[in-house]
C-alpha cells in the first residue's frame, strides 16, 4: 500500500462553497479515506446539519448521539465525540446530528462564538500530546451551504481552505462573495487563513462546457487548483447510501482514482509549498 508523506504538522482544511450540491461533502470524505488508507491520521469534522459526511463514513448521527453541536454549544470535549469510521484504521469523524441547525442561532449570543471550534480543536490535539497518543495529520472540516457562524467556525479553526467547485456553467459565481468573505475572516478573526486548494467537481469530459470552466478556473486560480479532475461518476453518488465512501464502495473506479489522486497531490505539496492566493482575482 502506498504511503504519503507525513506534513510537519496537522493540517487543518476547511472543505468550503457556500454553494450547495459542489461536492463539498463527497470531496471531504474521499480526500479523509484516501488520505488515511494512505497511512495518514485523518479527523472529519462534520459541520453541516445535514450530517450527509457523518453518513457517507458509516457513523451513528441519530439525534442521541454527541456530535459537534454538544462541542460547540455545550462545551463538550472533542475527544467525547469523535467516533472511529471503519473504513480505514485512522479515520475519525466527529458526526452533525439534527439539533446542530439550532446552533447557528444559539452561537449568535454566546461568548467567543467565531472561535469555539478552534478552542476545542486545539484542546484536542494538546490532549492527544499530552496522553502521548498519535498525532492527528489532517483534520478536514466539512461546511454547511450558507457563509453562517457554523462556516465562520470553520474558516477560524483552519489555516486552509479548499474549495470546491463544479465544473458547470455559473461555476464561478457566487465564488466572489466567498473569496471576500474568507479576506475579511483573515482581517478579523484569522491572519493565518488562505485558500491553499481548489479541486474541480463532476467533470463530464464529453462537454466542451466542462473544459471551458477548467479553463476559466485555472486563469483565475493558478496553481492552487489541483490537476486532477474528479470525473462525473454514478459510483461516487451511489458509495453514500451503501454508508461508504467511493474509496471503499469502488476503490477501482474512475472517481475512486480520481479522489486517490487529488489525495496525493495535496499531501505531496505540503503545508508550505501550496502558493498565495490571488486575492484579487475578479471573479463571479
Ligand atoms: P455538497 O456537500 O457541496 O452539498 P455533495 O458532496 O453532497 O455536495 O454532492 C452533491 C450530490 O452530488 C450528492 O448526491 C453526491 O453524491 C453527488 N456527487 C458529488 N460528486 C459527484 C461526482 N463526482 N459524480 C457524481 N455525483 C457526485
Ligand atoms: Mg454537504
Amino acid at each position: 500500500v502506498e504511503r504519503f508523506p507525513l506534513p510537519t504538522e496537522t493540517r487543518v482544511m476547511t472543505i468550503a462553497n457556500q454553494k450547495g450540491g459542489v461536492g463539498k461533502t463527497t470531496t471531504a470524505v474521499n480526500i479523509a479515506s484516501a488520505l488515511a488508507a494512505a497511512g495518514l491520521k485523518v479527523l472529519v469534522l462534520d459541520l453541516d446539519p445535514q450530517g450527509n459526511a457523518s453518513t457517507a463514513l458509516g457513523i451513528e448521527h441519530h439525534a442521541d448521539v454527541p456530535g459537534v453541536y454538544e462541542v460547540l454549544v455545550e462545551g463538550k470535549p472533542l475527544a467525547d465525540v469523535v467516533q472511529r469510521c471503519e473504513e480505514a484504521p485512522d479515520l475519525w469523524c466527529a458526526p452533525a446530528t439534527v439539533d446542530l441547525a439550532g446552533a447557528e442561532i444559539e452561537l449568535v449570543s454566546m461568548v467567543a462564538r467565531e472561535s469555539r471550534l478552534q478552542r476545542a480543536v486545539a484542546k484536542y490535539l494538546k490532549g492527544l500530546e499530552r496522553a502521548g497518543e498519535r498525532r492527528v495529520d489532517y483534520v478536514l472540516i466539512d461546511c454547511p451551504p450558507s457563509l453562517g457562524l457554523l462556516t465562520i467556525n470553520a474558516f477560524v479553526a483552519a489555516p486552509e481552505v479548499l474549495i470546491p467547485i463544479q465544473c458547470e456553467y455559473y461555476a464561478l459565481e457566487g465564488l466572489s462573495q466567498l473569496l471576500a468573505n474568507i479576506e475579511l475572516i483573515q482581517e478579523h478573526l484569522n491572519p493565518d487563513l488562505s485558500v491553499t486548494t481548489i479541486l474541480l467537481t463532476m467533470y463530464d469530459g464529453r462537454t466542451r462546457l466542462a473544459a471551458q470552466v477548467v479553463d476559466e478556473v485555472r486563469q483565475h486560480f493558478g496553481p492552487q487548483v489541483l490537476r486532477s479532475l474528479i470525473p462525473r461518476s454514478v459510483r461516487i453518488s451511489e458509495a453514500p447510501s451503501h454508508g461508504q465512501t467511493v474509496m471503499a464502495y469502488d476503490p477501482m473506479s474512475s472517481g475512486a482514482l480520481a479522489y486517490l489522486e487529488a489525495a496525493r497531490e495535496i499531501a505531496q505539496r505540503g503545508v508550505h509549498e501550496t502558493p498565495e492566493p490571488a486575492r484579487d482575482a475578479a471573479v463571479g
